[in-house]
């Protein structure tokens, strides 16, 4: 069994930009400020003007943590599960594939990628940038 993400209205848009190999993130109209993740108002200025931008997919590792448990599918593990500075300037958290847990440093650039799960669902997650 996979646990599936509760899609909102108010997230409907990222889970859709997934699946279209997409990382959108919520931008507000009022005050242009990026939030992550999507929320019905603004917690700059607390407007309900949301809106959404395509993010580049350009990165660096801010933080990370290696989990071993507990093991829920469709992960491997180790799991790599970090928090990414997007170049855009807000963050969010993934996982980082394609190397070794003893390699990951912070400040070091990643590149988004799309894993496909099923006709539903798509998740994002990061790889070492030139890799
Ligand atoms: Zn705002």
């Amino acid at each position: 069994m996979i646990l599936r993400p509760g899609v909102t209205h108010d997230s409907r848009f990222f889970w859709d930009g997934l699946r279209e190999r997409k990382l959108r993130i919520q931008r507000c109209a009022a005050c242009g400020r990026l939030q992550h993740p999507p929320a019905p108002m603004c917690s700059a200025c607390h407007s309900f003007e949301m809106a959404a931008i395509e993010a580049c997919g350009r990165g660096t590792v801010h933080s990370f943590v290696v989990a071993e448990h507990p093991k829920i599918p469709p992960f491997e593990y180790p799991n790599v599960i970090v928090l990414v500075e997007l170049e855009e300037g807000t963050r969010l958290v993934s996982r980082l594939r394609g190397v070794a847990p003893d390699a990951v440093a912070i400040g070091q650039p990643v590149v988004v990628d799309f894993e496909r799960v099923d006709d539903e669902l798509t998740l994002h997650c990061f790889r070492p940038a030139g890799s």
